[in-house]
């Protein structure tokens, strides 16, 4: 969704929340979508419980009940998109082929960067990872979004692969598989389809620490 109707629940300063919103928050590794509220810029949006706070760059004129309508910078947000669906099946590969987990991300739409609990990684195993990737997303696969109850979704292995994503006092998750590649509970915003990624390309990697190696990509 790239623009929305809305109406204004509270302002406060240069923060506005409405009774709904297309506006993804910063959270989950992922920056927050940018765009306009009736003309206004976006510059952020953040969470806070359940509740988004649209950060403008300016005090908002807006007032309580007014409708809105939102806009997202959809060339911005799209490339978040395929960056976060990308990190998916990169951390699958990964995985698959290391046993390594996903300890960071930080998604953004010009360069992403994962990091792994791996020991041994260099310019030529993240080609080879790479590769992979692109293999993979190059099979067109669907990318389903569906809701379980939090004690199902527990129940199945490797569903909740960070201990913090599933709080107790969740009682719904939010469940995003890719194909055959990646199952898990996300809040995240992804593409419908892995040939909508493109092409995954990896820019260098980094040492950080004797586990912890991280990897920056884009994609094209
Ligand atoms: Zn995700």
């Amino acid at each position: 969704m790239r623009d929305f109707a809305a109406k204004v629940e509270s302002v406060d300063g240069d923060k506005v929340v409405l009774d709904q919103t297309a506006f993804n928050p910063r959270g989950g590794g992922l920056v927050s979508d940018t765009g306009t509220l009736n003309g206004s810029r976006v510059v952020e949006a953040t969470k806070d419980g359940d509740v988004v706070f649209h950060r403008l760059d300016a005090p908002a004129t807006l007032k309580l009940g007014d409708p809105v309508k939102g806009s997202l910078d959809w060339d911005r947000r799209y490339r978040i998109m395929r960056m976060h669906t990308a990190a998916h099946v990169l951390s699958s590969v990964v995985n698959g082929e290391t046993g390594a987990l996903i300890t960071g991300n930080q998604i953004s739409p010009d360069e992403s960067r994962v990091d792994f609990n791996l020991e041994n990684f260099n310019r030529d195993s993240m080609s080879v990872y790479i590769g992979k990737v692109n293999q993979a997303a190059a099979r067109g696969l669907d990318v389903r979004t569906y809701f379980l109850k939090r004690d199902e979704a527990l129940s199945r292995p490797g569903l909740v692969k960070l201990a913090n994503a599933a709080p107790p006092s969740v009682d719904t998750l939010r469940i995003v598989e890719i194909g055959d590649v990646d199952t898990q509970a996300d809040g995240g915003v992804h593409v419908r389809n892995t040939k909508e990624i493109g092409t995954v390309v990896g820019l260098r990697t980094e040492n950080k620490g004797r586990n912890n190696r991280r990897l920056y990509f884009t994609v094209q």
